[in-house]
Parts: structure tokens; sequence; C-alpha cells
């Protein structure tokens, strides 16, 4: 088997990610390359491993904190397709390649008259990462319409087919992000039902009938989504910062007036947004990285902020959290050096 240089794999050196993480940040690879055919993976992970170099999937960046200079070849996943594939049990089956772009693929499936992802309307990002954290917003997640994904597995060296008891989906968590890097995602399957039911649950969408359509609650989702969180094209950032800490009942009882949301094994969901803005951490700021004025969860980049502001701030915010209601506080975006 030859060694596999820059060259085969289209890696390029000192490669620009400046432009593609929606927290803004100015950032580098030693190596990268777009990826258009899933095939290529191989010798760029070979070629990773030649030059001594972790392997690093980026999809489009909005779930990440990049440092200014990543030791690391980087693989952006660009693929791109989607298309209906079948039936099963009634479902209809859609497949998307992993570098779509998730909200255009929800809009696709909408304008096709198909119901089932439209309450995950505009969550920033590619199709590949989505099982990654099992997206989630307005009262579903991913793994309530997922199907099927194939991925390269890079321990292993071949292609896997998982289904979903094989994709161990929590709460923005998964087997993917259980062995971060191992698994590289390049298509996905989701099964839209064929019996569609609106899922108006959530605030913001309790207001509609129930013989609404999906457009109209996508459109909805868009509108509140536009009005709580900020456009990361405008003002960076990285969407919810911290996970909802899961906590005992017991915990949940020392900290009075806080929003609870039980769950099923007796646990209660806290809001990590209230926790910090009971710490009066709206809009604190180190250096350009500061808390969004509007939501307590939203990390921003006024401008020039760094890794090094935001992981700080992210610090700061952890220890008040801690120190005032002992609850631990877990980064959501991953942090990529
Ligand atoms: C304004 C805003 C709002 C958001 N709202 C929500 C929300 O409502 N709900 C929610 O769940 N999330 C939300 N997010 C987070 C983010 O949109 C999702 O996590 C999204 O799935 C990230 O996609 P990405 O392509 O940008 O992933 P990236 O940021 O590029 O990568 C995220 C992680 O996935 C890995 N990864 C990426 N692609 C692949 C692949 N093909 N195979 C294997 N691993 C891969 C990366 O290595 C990294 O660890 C929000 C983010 C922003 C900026």
């Amino acid at each position: 088997m030859t060694r596999p240089d820059a060259a085969d794999c289209r890696a390029i050196s000192d490669f620009d990610l400046s432009r593609r993480n929606s927290l803004g940040l100015a950032a580098r690879a030693r190596y990268g390359a777009f990826v258009h055919e899933a095939q290529e993976i191989d010798a760029l992970a070979r070629f990773a491993g030649e030059v001594g170099l972790p392997f690093v999937v980026l999809g489009g960046g909005s779930n990440v904190v990049l440092h200014p200079e990543i030791d690391a070849v980087v693989a952006v996943l660009a693929t791109r397709g989607r298309a209906v594939t079948g039936e099963a049990d009634g479902d209809l089956l859609v497949t998307a390649q992993a570098g779509e772009d998730w909200p255009d693929f929800v809009q696709w499936t909408v304008a096709q008259g198909f119901g089932g992802i439209e309450n995950l309307a505009g969550i920033p990002g590619t199709v590949g990462a989505a099982p990654v954290q099992n997206i989630g917003a307005y009262g579903i997640e991913l793994a309530d319409r997922f199907h099927s994904l194939t991925a390269y597995d890079r321990a292993e060296r071949h292609w896997r087919v998982f289904r979903r008891e094989d994709c161990r989906f929590r709460y923005r968590q998964s087997v993917f992000k259980d062995d971060p890097g191992r698994f590289v995602i390049t298509e996905v399957t989701l099964a839209l039902p064929g019996e569609w039911r609106p899922i108006l649950g959530y605030a913001g969408l309790d207001s509609l009938d129930e013989t609404v359509d999906p457009k109209t609650i996508m459109e909805r989702v868009l509108a509140l989504r536009g009005s709580k969180l900020p456009d990361w094209r405008v003002l960076g950032n990285a969407g919810s910062f911290f996970h909802n800490p899961v906590v005992s009942g017991a915990v949940a009882d020392t900290i009075p007036g806080a929003p609870r949301y039980p769950q099923p094994d007796g646990t209660v969901k806290l809001s990590a947004g209230w926790l910090i803005e009971s710490c009066g951490l709206k809009g604190h700021r180190v250096g350009d990285a500061g808390v969004y004025e509007k939501h307590a969860l939203i990390i921003v980049n006024h401008g020039r902020a760094t890794a090094h502001d935001i992981s700080a701030l992210a610090e700061t915010i952890k220890s008040a959290v801690f120190e005032r209601f002992g609850v631990t506080l877990q980064q959501e975006p991953l942090e990529i050096r």
C-alpha cells in the first residue's frame, strides 16, 4: 500500500478555518481539506497518521471552539445529495449526505410535503453532525426520526451501518460523542412518519391548531428561533454553550425558584440559562467573549474574541454556578486545538 501524501488527499497546509466556525474565531489548521467524496476520508485519515497529527472532522463549525493554531489534519465534510430512498414500516425514508446543510435539508423535506423534522428547522450545521449530539429543539430530537447512518470507523478502518440501537442516543449525546473522532458519518437516513401528527407541546407552538401543516410549524419555529437567538452571521456564537444539568430531586430542592423539568427516572433537568442568569452574569465579558445580554446560555463573540477568552469566560461561569448552586455545568461545544 502506498503512503498517501498531501497531494493525493488534497490536503492544504495552513488551512484557514476562520470562516468555517459560527463563533467567528480566527483559526488555522496545520492541514485541511474539503471532502467532496466519502472515499477520500480513508486517504486523509492515513495522511494524518503518516504526518503524526490527530485527524479531526468538521461540518459547519457551529458546535466547536477553534483554537488559533490547530495541530491536526482537519477534514471538512462537503459531500452533497439528498433523496427519498424508500419506505419502512409505513414511514418514508429520506437520505442525505453528511455535508448537506441541515436547515436546507429540513426546508427541502417540508417543501416536498413531508412532515417529521419541521420542529428541528433552523439548527445550524450539517446533516452529518446532527446525530453526533442528537440535535434537539421544540419538543423533538433527531433520535425520534432516525433510521440509520453510514460511517467510516477509523479504528477498524472499515465502513459501518448504524441502526438507532447502535447509536446510544441520549440528551445531546451519542456513541459518536462518547468516542470522539473515531467515526466519520457520511450519510444519514431519517424515517419520516407516514401518519404525521404535529408536535405542539413546546411554548410558542402551543397556540397553533391541531390542523396545522408542517410548513406553518417550520415557519413558527424559525420565527421563534430568530426572536431568541442571535444570528451567528452577525454576532458569532455556538448556540447553547452548556447542557442543561440533570440533577437528583434532592439537589433540585436546594435551589428555590429554579424551573424544574422532571425526568422519567426521577431526576430533574434544570435550566443552565436560569442558573447563569441568577449568578448575575448576563452581559459579563472576558475580552471580546461575552454572555449574551438576552439569553445567558449563549456565549457571543463581540469581535475579536479568541478561544482563550471563550474558555476563560466559560470557566468563570462554571465556577460561579458551582459556588452558588453546587451544580456542575458541562460545556457543549467541543474544543479543537
Ligand atoms: C445559533 C445556534 C443555534 C443552535 N441551536 C441548536 C439547537 O437548537 N439544538 C441543538 O441540538 N444544537 C444547536 N446548535 C448546535 C449546532 O447547531 C449543532 O450541534 C449542529 O449539529 C452542529 O453541526 P456542525 O455541522 O456545525 O458541526 P461541527 O460544529 O462542525 O462539529 C460538531 C461536532 O461534530 C463532529 N462532526 C461534525 N461532522 C461530523 C461527521 N460527519 N461525522 C462525525 N463527526 C462529525 C465534530 O468533530 C465535532 O465534534 C446551535 C448552534 C448555533 C450556532
